[in-house]
């Protein structure tokens, strides 16, 4: 039996769409006694939200086993006074951070969409204040520096940019909470009980996903949907142990490649 990261945005859904399959597949991992834990990048929704939208689409799981970036800046920045720019929906899995304005110990950068909501989240206003807090000494934090996410109409920039764009005028450098940092890996092995060597990851990201686990000694599966684009994985260093068509079809993979 074997301990299983799965991603979530482009391995059971897309968009909020499932993926043929998924269901059944997660059902049937359980079934042959693998431990599971959701680990997702997903920064535009609460956990419960996100939870909840996924047993809506037939997967079973609980709370519990979805761990998040908000999870992970929790435990990095419990108690410090904080300038979140994060979407309005993942502030009240922020508890913990002192989630204030001016003369902070760090800045965090979350995720981006392309609601109305963002575009005040990324104002120059509060980008200029990010600016002058980091000027002032404050350290620079960001639930993940992904340069853009799928969606069912295709590619969306995501807050990267945003990321780079602070770390280039301050002349710093992020810490990166969510994946690929190892940290995130380490607290997902953590709640399983499980070791790295003996844990798989399973993505459809080539660098937060399957280099971020590679880099901790797991061993990760690529699936060929969401962001998965065929020529980024014949033109990138990074190789995967596996490739799987989509999740339905990992349960089997997995019988025949776990020794
Ligand atoms: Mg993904």
């Amino acid at each position: 039996m074997a301990a299983i990261l799965l991603d979530v945005d482009g391995v059971l859904h897309v968009s909020g769409q499932p993926l043929p399959g998924a269901a059944d597949a997660v059902k049937r991992l359980r079934r042959a006694g693998h431990r599971l834990r959701f680990v997702t990048n997903a920064t535009t929704r609460s956990k419960a939200d996100l939870a909840a939208g996924l047993q809506s689409t037939g997967i079973e799981l609980d709370v519990a086993e979805v761990q998040t970036t908000a999870d992970a800046a929790v435990e990095a920045l419990k108690g410090r006074r904080v300038l979140a720019l994060v979407m309005h929906a993942l502030v009240g899995d922020l508890e913990g951070l002192e989630l204030v304005g001016d003369n902070v110990d760090a800045v965090l950068i979350g995720g981006a969409d392309d609601s109305p909501e963002t575009n005040l989240v990324f104002s120059y206003m509060n980008l200029a204040r990010a600016f002058a807090e980091l000027e002032l000494g404050a350290d620079l934090y960001c639930l993940h520096r992904n340069r853009w996410w799928q969606t069912q109409r295709g590619p969306l920039l995501d807050s990267g940019c945003y990321v780079a764009g602070l770390e280039y005028a301050a002349q710093t450098a992020a810490t990166v909470l969510g994946k690929p940092s190892p940290a995130y890996f380490d607290a997902a092995c953590r709640a399983l009980d499980a070791e790295p060597s003996m844990t798989w990851m399973v993505g459809d990201d080539l660098e937060t996903d399957v280099a971020g686990a590679r880099g901790v000694g797991m061993r990760a599966v690529l699936v060929r949907t969401g962001k998965f684009r065929p020529d980024a994985v014949e033109t990138s260093r990074i190789k995967p142990d596996g490739i799987v068509s989509s999740i339905a079809h990992l349960p089997e993979w997995l019988e025949e490649h776990i020794a």
